[in-house]
């Protein structure tokens, strides 16, 4: 469209193409001032860029803006302007030729959206979150309020995945965030920050109780189960963890993000569908865990682990019969630690396959020593391995080339809660390692709130009453109660029970009357390195 303006923008000629380009006719044009169709934001800017400049003389000043089409809708155009001069060299009109740019301008807006939303959920992606943040902060620092900052981890939805597959995976996520969207607030952003993880921000909070409403709401979208599939044939329910971060006036977005990382951090460690605030001390427990995690990584090149290892007594005949190994890590500066101190920091991370494949190795090292020295087949070597390794075909393999050299001497423990928290996977590497002939101790059996229908499926040869009932027999009947039904569980079921910690003589006598098969505990031997057990045992025989 080729026009002619007077210095102040009126209209004296106008191209026809202007039909189709704004729906006007030429005539309907001339004498209009072109300001009075300009979009609004954009009418400054042409004025300051474009108009001005052409009027000092300035050639060739291309603008793109927004103009009204006689229908009353928008477009883009993208103009340029030429003056044109007098014999005085006075700006006597001014030329223009404008284009239609809406399509460009459509694609380049889809591709920012693009750029900056996630393709899944189509909720604002990190980059996007950050802008928003950093808004929000400002905002709030202008008028004295605060910005309050959700984490939310799906809990297993790692399970969900694995276990029904990446599309039901998938639409988890979207209708997860349908439902966001609907409980959030105009002055609240949801973003997607990555995997099974969403972020909300608050903004305009006056006081920190403000967050906890928000909570509320954000929770309150997994109180139904989600249907899913094509035919909505799965329902699943699903729990997300939380952390919750207010800013204090000073933080900037990153500060917010990882303290609220942190929270829901912690939040997964107090069980799962929990919401859990920021609180200082937790970056010093992080850096601890983190510093202990990279010593741990070390550990097994420097030589700082060791097993001790706990002989189990059967009550029958008070002979030893089997040995717990118990892993130890001694370093130079902290001492030893026991295993419950690093082995849970170590099964947040893949490390526990490797300290599980050392203590498996160390074990049968031992194993195989005691029965060329002392030319022995009567003990049982016990391991303890966390539900992770079982799903882990390294180690499995690993397992059923020891079984072939030590037949039934090597056996696994595995706690109730641990496989309770993996249930499927683990337990089909467990059916799968006893038809091998390796046998399973259930540990701590009693604390892991499994019930007696599931204890029935589950692959196990003994179990290992909780030393917290152990420890409370003779002290109060209910113990006794518990323990004495324990042992009767496991005969009707055909297992063998095996009590721990047992640490006085009493306790041993009662267990003896309970007709319990095993007993392992300080008061029969504490766990010793492999070098000491031996005298031991010999010299009580
Ligand atoms: P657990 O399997 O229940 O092991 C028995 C724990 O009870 C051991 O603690 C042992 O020293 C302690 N104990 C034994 N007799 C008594 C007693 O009479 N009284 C009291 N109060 N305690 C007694 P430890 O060695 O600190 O191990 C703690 C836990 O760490 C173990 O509990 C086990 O779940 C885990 N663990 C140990 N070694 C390994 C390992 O190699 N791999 C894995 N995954 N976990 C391990
Ligand atoms: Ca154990
Ligand atoms: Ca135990």
């Amino acid at each position: 469209m080729v026009c002619l303006h007077e210095p102040d923008g009126c209209y004296t000629y106008v191209s026809p193409s202007v039909r189709e380009l704004l729906g006007y006719t030429p005539s309907e044009m001339v004498g209009l001032n072109p300001y009075e169709l300009f979009h609004p934001e954009d009418k400054q800017r042409i004025r300051t860029e474009v108009h001005t400049p052409a009027l000092q003389g300035v050639h060739h000043l291309a603008v793109s803006y927004r103009i009204r089409k006689k229908n009353g809708e928008y477009t883009w155009f993208e103009t340029l302007t030429r003056p044109i001069f007098d014999n005085d060299g006075k700006v006597i009109q001014l030329q223009t030729s404008s284009r239609d740019i809406s399509k460009r301008k459509a694609a380049e807006e889809a591709l920012q959206h693009q750029a900056l939303h996630d393709v899944l959920t189509g909720l604002p992606n990190r980059l996007l979150l950050n802008d928003r943040l950093s808004c929000a902060l400002a905002r709030a620092r202008r008028h004295n309020t605060m910005v309050g900052l959700l984490f939310c981890d799906l809990d297993s939805f790692k399970l969900v995945n694995d276990s029904l597959g990446h599309e039901v995976g998938d639409s988890l996520l979207k209708v997860v965030s349908e439902r966001l969207k609907q409980v959030i607030r105009n002055e609240e952003t949801v973003a997607r920050f990555g995997g099974d993880e969403f972020i909300v921000v608050c903004e305009g909070l006056s006081h920190k109780e403000q967050a906890s409403e928000v909570v509320d709401r954000i929770r309150s979208t997994f109180a139904e189960p989600f249907l899913l599939g094509e035919a909505q044939q799965a329902t699943i329910t699903v729990s997300a963890s939380i952390g919750l971060v207010c800013d204090d006036g000073r933080s900037t977005s990153e500060d917010l993000l990882r303290d609220a990382d942190i929270a829901m951090y912690e939040a997964k460690r107090a069980g799962r569908d929990n919401v859990i605030t920021f609180e200082e001390h937790f970056r010093t427990s992080v850096r601890n865990r983190l510093d202990t995690l990279a010593a741990l990584s070390l550990a097994i090149t420097n030589n700082e682990l060791e097993l001790h290892y706990q002989p189990e007594v059967r009550l029958r005949d008070g002979k030893t019969v089997a040995f717990e190994a118990l892993l130890r890590w001694e370093q130079p500066q902290r001492g030893v630690m026991s295993a419950c101190d690093f082995i849970p920091i170590a099964e947040e991370t893949g490390l526990i396959l490797a300290l599980g494949e050392w203590v498996t190795n160390e074990a049968s090292r031992q194993l195989y020593e005691w029965r060329r020295s002392h030319s022995t087949h009567e003990y049982t070597m016990w391991i303890n391995v966390s539900a992770r390794q079982l799903t882990d075909p390294r180690w499995l393999r690993h397992m059923e080339r020891l079984h072939e050299m030590f037949d039934n001497d090597l056996g696994i423990e595995v706690t109730e809660s641990s496989l309770i928290q993996d249930s499927d996977a683990a337990v089909k590497a467990l059916r799968q390692l006893r038809r091998q002939g390796i046998k399973v101790a259930l540990d701590d059996f009693g604390v892991g709130y499994s019930s007696l229908a599931y204890l029935r499926h589950l692959p196990v040869d003994i179990l290992k009453i909780d030393r917290s009932f152990v420890a409370d027999l003779g002290e109060d009947d209910t113990a006794e109660a518990i323990v004495a039904s324990v042992i009767g569980l496991a005969h009707r079921l055909d297992l063998v029970a095996v009590a721990e910690g047992v640490e006085n003589g009493r306790q041993l006598e009662i267990l003896k009357r309970l007709n319990c098969d095993v007993a392992q505990g300080f008061y029969l031997s504490r766990p010793m390195k492999a070098n000491d057990l031996f005298p031991m045992i010999h010299a009580s025989c």
